[in-house]
């Protein structure tokens, strides 16, 4: 179907949107990996899988191991983005972080539970960046720090929160920035920047006064200026040579706060994608993913109502993601690790960790995995065997 010419003039504007926006990644760049399903050539297991890099295969014609005509699946490996995050962790600071920045942010308040993926990107990407970190997690702190805890750790100040104080979230996160910006400081949610220019570059010194300017993220990063950098990513997937524009390509991805689910799916409205998206819901009800999913497309119609009206509004009627159960459910052997994995019979394409088989689908990121803290780690151990 021909777009119209007001649809057409949206998807333009989002691509402007997506040109002009400043990015903490450097690139939108991402390792996609094909597998494909084979016939078994062995009597005790059901299938073959063979394997290939489609990244470094482009331009030479598919690749090996990958036959062609086999039922067969790609992964999105965003877990390879950064040493120290998570893939759509990374994603979803991607415009957010340079946005606070230019609004003069000097210190970032999030929260998360003990072994946050998303606290620990934040620990990370605002260290890069000369932003100081203030992470609240939940519980109490481990007697051995491991994962992604231990990344907070490292990069963030972390202050440990009861269950009972984490409960009332908001309450908790906005007292904390108010005493780290002290008198003199201001405290404000970065939800709250919205029907402001965010293209225009403000001047930072506006805000010398203040010896603290002090934002707030919520957990998850689940606000709508962090669609954009899942909207990216969208962009440059559509991009790749196996994805054709009229290909009709369905994204299965885990759901947490939803945030990512609900970014790849506007991405691929905006971008005029005939893409569809299943999330499967890990943390909540339908009934909350909904609300989110709502929520974070009223804001994204306040930031933007101009694509919102000409392309979103049209394509969807109101609802871009297909929420479903899922269909085992997710094993903790140890809850002190973090989760770093998608769901195996369901990935197709996913944001984080995506690894390939049962028994590796739940092996939780530890420090061995971790190289570039591999050594310390090994020089203590050494230290503590006897001979
Ligand atoms: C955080 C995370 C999710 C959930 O992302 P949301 O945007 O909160 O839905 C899914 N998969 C992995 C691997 C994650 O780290």
């Amino acid at each position: 179907m021909r777009p119209t010419p007001a649809l057409a003039a949206g998807r333009r504007t989002v691509a402007n949107l997506l040109s002009a926006t400043e990015w903490m990644l450097p690139s939108p760049a991402s390792q996609v990996h094909t597998i494909s399903v084979l016939p078994s050539q062995s009597p005790t297991s059901r299938h073959e899988f063979a394997f290939s890099n489609l990244t470094t295969s482009l331009g030479n014609g598919g690749g090996k191991g990958v036959e062609e005509g086999s039922p067969r699946f790609h992964l999105v490996r965003d877990d390879l983005l950064h040493q120290l995050t998570n893939g759509n962790k990374a994603r979803k600071l991607d415009a957010l972080l340079p946005l606070l920045r230019r609004r003069g942010a000097t210190d970032i308040v999030t929260c998360g539970g003990c072994q946050s993926a998303h606290a620990a990107a934040v620990a990370v990407h605002c260290a890069e960046r000369g932003i100081m970190s203030h992470i609240l997690l939940r519980g109490e702190q481990l007697d051995v720090p491991t994962g992604y805890n231990l990344i907070s750790l490292m990069f963030g100040n972390v202050t440990y929160a009861s269950r009972s104080l984490y409960a009332q979230r908001d309450e908790m996160l906005y007292e904390h920035a108010t005493k780290i910006a002290g008198s003199n400081g201001t405290v404000m949610w970065a939800d709250d920047i919205i029907g402001e220019d965010l293209v225009v570059d403000e001047d930072t010194t506006y805000y010398g006064n203040c010896l603290r300017r002090v934002m707030i993220v919520k957990e998850g990063a689940g606000s709508v200026q962090a669609l954009l950098g899942v909207m990216r990513l969208v962009d440059y997937l559509s991009g790749m040579i196996l994805f054709g524009q009229d290909e009709n390509v369905h994204i299965v991805v885990d759901s947490g706060t939803g945030t990512t689910a609900v970014g790849l799916a506007l991405g691929a409205v905006c971008l005029g994608l005939q893409w569809r998206v299943t999330a499967v819901m890990l943390a909540d009800t339908l009934e909350r993913y909904r609300q989110q999913e709502k929520s974070l497309l009223s804001d994204f119609e306040k930031l933007y109502p101009g694509i919102f009206h000409r392309v979103v509004e049209n394509d969807t009627h109101g609802s871009l993601v297909q929420w479903v159960e899922r269909s085992s459910p997710r094993r903790f052997e140890d809850r002190q690790r973090p989760r770093a994995s998608v769901g195996g019979s369901h990935a197709v394409v996913g944001p984080g960790e995506v690894l390939p088989s049962r028994k590796e689908t739940h092996r939780p990121i530890s420090l061995e995995s971790t190289s570039t803290i591999q050594p310390r780690r090994q020089r203590g151990r050494k230290m503590n065997q006897p001979g």
